[in-house]
């Protein structure tokens, strides 16, 4: 069954529709991590070419990139100008390409809280003035705290966040390896595995407060790509969550919204059985970078005889190299080799033509 969401950026009820429809037709959405417009457009281009929602987010480090490295970020200012230009980008682009898309920011954890709360302060004069968000969802990372903290802290964001309509996400157990400015490569491996009943102390307490929140739960997610054996997933975590949390509440089938962080690298079966336990949401960086570089990559390396001097080319002593060495050339390779990959995961995720 194909649904109709309007293009553009969803928000609000749109988000939990979008997700509901999701889990309804088992499949997920990607969610890539982006640094600029190249990687933007690639994305959007993808989404409209497939026909299909998708999540589009901002790290801290991304944004800040997205800003421009030279800017000082005293009390997180240039991250947050670099969210909001990100985010404003997207929404122009994003009707115009006749897509779908939610506005995510990624990981946050309890340092970094202070680029948060200068989101929240924007999406509530925007909605003041749009009667929308500017971005669809946050997350909110406090999976480094204890429990308590972790929910203690979620729910007073979660409350102003249920204002104007926003989503939450919250992570449980810790993701590891690296991204961005994150490095969990040297915690205890027991980490990497959520118990159900964490996951259900954390949902009940959110449930409580409103039903706009996705949980990524750990089970044995690790950031990039490294050599299999240290550690393995194990999706049937979620599994047992969902099955915990119906059995205490005689809920819906899928219960929870979870997040699949650290999704490079998996293999089909894995990422089948998470949407078949509730993941809707997958994010995607790692592979979305390779993939970036090695379009660049291989242009260079098939064309060097092109781009060592302005003038003078295997075909020529006299020859200009200007439409080998100009960026748009090169940049486009990388953003087609994105395009490709991306393409390859909405269809490992089951979300083709879903608009
Ligand atoms: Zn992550």
């Amino acid at each position: 069954m194909k649904k109709k969401f309007p293009p553009g950026v969803a928000t609000g009820n749109l988000v939990e529709e979008i997700f509901q429809y999701a889990k309804e037709e088992n499949f997920a959405l990607p969610a890539v991590n982006v640094i600029g417009s190249n990687s933007i457009n690639a994305v959007l281009e993808t989404a409209k070419k497939v026909n299909s929602p998708v999540i589009i987010q901002f790290s801290h480090g991304g944004s800040l990139f997205f800003a421009g490295k030279s800017l000082n970020n005293l009390n997180e200012k240039a991250a947050i100008i670099g969210s909001i230009c990100g985010a404003k980008y997207v929404h122009e682009l994003s009707e115009y390409y006749n897509t779908t898309v939610i506005l995510h920011t990624d990981h946050c954890n309890k340092k970094l809280l202070p680029w948060i709360d200068g989101l929240l302060t924007i999406n509530e004069n925007y909605y003041k003035v749009f009667g929308k968000t500017l971005f669809s969802s946050h997350m909110i990372d406090l999976s480094e705290e204890s429990l308590i903290e972790n929910i203690k802290i979620s729910k007073i964001y979660f409350k102003r966040m249920k204002k104007i309509n926003l989503t939450l996400e919250v992570e449980l157990g810790i993701t590891g390896g690296k991204e961005d400015e994150i490095d969990n490569t040297k915690i205890n491996f027991d980490k990497l595995y959520t118990s159900p009943k964490e996951v259900f102390k954390f949902y009940n307490e959110l449930i409580k407060i409103n039903s706009k929140f996705i949980i990524a739960a750990s089970f044995g997610n690790v950031h990039g790509v490294y050599n299999k054996g240290i550690i393995s997933l194990k999706p049937e975590i979620l599994n047992n969550c969902k099955n915990y949390i119906n059995k205490k509440n005689k809920n819906k089938p899928k219960p929870i919204n979870f997040v699949f962080h650290g999704g490079s690298g998996s293999s089909l079966n894995e990422l089948k059985n998470s949407i078949n336990y509730g993941v809707i949401k997958i994010n995607l960086d790692t592979d979305i970078q390779y993939s970036f570089t090695g379009g660049v990559r291989d242009y260079i390396n098939n064309n060097t005889e092109y781009l060592k001097n302005q003038i003078g080319n295997p075909q020529g002593k006299l020859l200009p190299n200007k439409k080998y060495y100009d960026p748009r050339i090169w940049l486009r390779k990388g953003e087609n080799n994105l395009k490709k990959i991306l393409k390859k995961t909405f269809e490992n995720l089951n979300n083709i033509n879903r608009l």
